[in-house]
């Protein structure tokens, strides 16, 4: 027997029983929207199987059994398709493929976005018969990675959309989509899971990843692919070096770069990120006496606000902000490392408003 979406994501039964209770029935487009490791990929699969399902009526989901399931899960059915960026491709959600993942870095060259001729390669199976009676259903995912031609594309066939055809757009950032076609979608802001729920969730899938949940922002699906990419390894290792505000930026930055070159499931961006996360969790703590990403540190944070202030964080938050866009493709790596480094020790300098100022140089971008 098939386990459905909301056996494997508990969370997601409600959004998943309003769907099909709906009085207008289901649109030609619906659009999965909420922020990333919800399971919202999940989700759009588990309603085009449902819709291509021979059997399932109504709420309830795919058989798993019929011929029509069988093909979906085997990533062939002939009414189904999935429009994704070209560097995706090989993250396609069908078992097999997963199983025989490439441990290879993805190609460069592979264009990020959806471009317009992938979705005018459509039109030979939106506007043609459907294989099966079911209809036909589209998953476009991530929908933001649509450019400007290919949004405007896909939006003149959802305008005067033929019978019988399913678009399921899922986006991680559905407000950067056209106004015109989101106007075309149903919106399902899936909902996000309590704590709890999220937490017995992880404990089923991988207990380790339980420690990772609050880092990712209560995102199940985020805290196990980072369980699963090693960072119950890297983020205490992180801590330990921010923790460590008495040593140089050099020994700072090598401590960092270690943990970039022994994983490459975490990447710079990442670590701007956490360490992001790092200062508004200090900036709260101050504030408000607790803290929403490293929880269990509240001793070593204490330690850290008597050498700073709320403003001297914020400083150094902004400075962050204003690196990210770096990150990707620094000049130099390692002096964009050790000029973070620098920035972050600063902001626990025992006078740190005197010396913000004063002679750091700006290594790595300069
Ligand atoms: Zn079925």
């Amino acid at each position: 027997m098939q386990h459905s979406v909301f056996d494997h994501l508990p969370w997601t039964g409600k959004d998943w029983g309003e769907l099909w209770s709906h009085p207008g029935g289901l649109p030609h487009a619906l659009l999965i929207a909420g922020p990333t490791g919800l399971g919202k990929r999940a989700f759009a699969e588990a309603i085009a199987a449902r819709l291509l399902c021979e059997r399932a009526t109504r709420a309830e989901p795919a058989c798993g059994q019929c011929d029509a399931c069988r093909w979906f899960s085997a990533g062939n059915h002939p009414d189904f398709r999935w429009v994704i960026p070209e560097a995706d491709a090989d993250e396609l959600p069908v078992e097999e493929a997963q199983a025989e993942k490439s441990t290879e870095k993805p190609d460069k060259k592979k264009s990020k976005q959806i471009r317009v001729e992938q979705v005018r390669a459509l039109a030979d199976f939106v506007y043609v018969g459907s294989h099966r009676a079911k209809g036909r259903v589209i998953i476009v995912q991530p929908a933001e990675a649509m450019n400007a031609a290919a949004a405007n594309s896909l939006l003149k066939v959802l305008e005067e959309p033929p019978s019988n055809i399913y678009f399921i757009l899922v986006s991680d950032a559905y407000r950067r989509l056209l106004p015109t076609l989101r106007s075309r979608c149903r919106i399902i802001l899936l909902n996000r899971p309590e704590h709890q729920v999220a937490a017995d969730w992880l404990e089923r899938q991988q207990p380790e990843a339980n420690r990772l949940l609050n880092i990712t922002g209560g995102m199940p699906l985020s805290a196990l692919a980072a369980a699963e990419s090693g960072w119950n390894k890297i983020v205490p290792a992180l801590e330990n070096s921010l923790i460590d505000v008495d040593q140089d930026e050099l020994s700072l930055a090598s401590a960092w770069e270690i943990l970039l070159k022994n994983a490459d499931s975490f990447t710079m961006e990442d670590l701007i990120t956490l360490l992001q996360k790092w200062l508004s969790d200090l900036i709260e703590y101050e504030l408000a006496g607790r803290s929403r990403f490293f929880v269990d540190s509240a001793q070593p944070m204490k330690k850290l606000l008597a050498r700073t202030s709320t403003s001297v964080l914020l400083h150094c938050y902004n400075q962050l902000l204003s690196a990210r866009p770096l990150a990707n493709h620094p000049l130099n790596a390692r002096l964009f490392l050790e000029d973070l480094a620098a920035r972050y020790l600063l902001t626990f300098a025992q006078r740190p408003t005197s010396r913000l100022q004063t002679n750091r140089p700006q290594a790595a971008h300069s």
